[in-house]
């Protein structure tokens, strides 16, 4: 790699970030790992930061970027930095970022991203506008809510009032239908450099208590009034049936290309669709998340995708720095900074 060129991978400690480093180790680079002074023990454990900086709080993250720009070192956003900088602050920062940060916006504005998957020609559940119209099974979800916290579910517009009495100071939530089958994340990444799709793997979320309430008698759920919600706690590996794959891959590529229309370049990197499957293997897209998610880490060695195509290990972190790799080779970086 040319010397003028950002050699070294920056990343906050959080999310996914053990990940993304140990993919830019392998890949050659020199890693920065970003971290609030609590976590630096833990970073340091795994070896795989050359530089620990740490920040008394990500929020304040301008005052390191000079440092880091200096280093020349290239950002790989996740979760954790849309959540704690916004996408505001992102979008005026003048670190080299990995991923194109025009699309966010599609991201983050509901209408914006229904727009988006629709015109992809994907199925979505339907949306209830105002509580007074529902009429079946819906979930109501805040919107930024971390992880799916709080969110519940209601049948008729009286269920919705008494459960959003628990809720007094959130006003900006969803009312989308709940749909009856098993979650499905789809981990996508579309290389800039080289024009292509790929299927890097799939999680289902580990959510309390969701996942737990089946531990609990029907009738004990009743007496405890146990109420359902979908805080993530964790992620589980998953393969999904071999036939449904080619449709799969054939939605990615489609909302891929619809973002090459809304916002050029378009998406790029890499993405997930969430996804509902039905026991008719219908597929409803409830939402789309324009990075790397969590439920890649159970990957950092690959998943039975990427060894079969890589035939090597081959997480999406490493997949990131991969593609940053050949960009540099290829003399194009410009073309993975957005
Ligand atoms: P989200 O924060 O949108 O990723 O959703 C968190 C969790 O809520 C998901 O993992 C699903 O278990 C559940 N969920 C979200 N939307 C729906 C839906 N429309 N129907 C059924 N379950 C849903």
């Amino acid at each position: 790699m040319a010397n003028n060129l950002p050699l070294t991978i920056a990343v906050l400690g959080s999310h996914s970030a053990l990940q993304i480093l140990k993919g830019a180790k392998d890949e050659g680079f020199k890693t920065i790992c970003i971290c609030v002074p609590a976590r630096k023990k833990f970073y340091e454990m795994f070896n795989l930061a050359d530089e620990i900086l740490t920040l008394d709080s990500f929020a304040n993250f301008e005052k390191i970027e000079d440092e880091l720009i200096q280093k020349k070192a290239i950002l790989i956003p996740h979760g954790s930095l849309i959540e704690y900088l916004g996408i505001e602050k992102i979008e005026r920062l003048r670190i080299p970022h990995y991923g194109t940060r025009k699309i966010l916006k599609w991201e983050a504005d509901r209408q914006k991203q229904r727009e988006w998957l629709e015109k992809a020609g994907l199925n979505l559940p339907k949306i209830f506008h105002k509580p007074e119209d529902i009429n079946q099974s819906v979930i109501i979800k805040f919107h930024g809510a971390a992880g799916g916290r709080g969110y519940f579910l209601a049948n008729s517009p009286k269920d919705f009032y008494k459960k959003i009495k628990k809720h007094p100071n959130e006003k900006d939530y969803v009312i989308q239908e709940y749909i009856v089958g098993v979650p499905v994340y789809a981990h996508y990444f579309y290389s800039q450099v080289k024009k292509e799709l790929e299927i890097m793997g799939f999680d289902k979320r580990y959510e309390s208590n969701a996942d737990s309430i089946g531990r609990v008698a029907a009738n004990d759920q009743i007496t405890a009034d146990i109420q359902t919600s979908y805080t993530i706690i964790g992620n589980i590996p998953m393969t999904v049936r071999e036939s449904l794959l080619p449709k799969l891959l054939e939605m990615g590529q489609q909302v891929v290309n619809v973002s090459q229309k809304l916002e050029p370049p378009g998406l790029f990197g890499p993405f997930c669709l969430e996804m509902i499957i039905d026991h008719n293997l219908k597929i409803t897209v409830f939402e789309i998340s324009a990075r790397i998610v969590a439920g890649t880490n159970p990957f950092i060695n690959g998943s039975p995708y990427t060894w079969l195509k890589y035939n090597e290990p081959m997480s999406t972190g490493r997949r990131i720095a991969r593609d940053i790799k050949e960009a540099l080779q290829k003399n194009c970086v410009e073309k993975i900074l957005g």
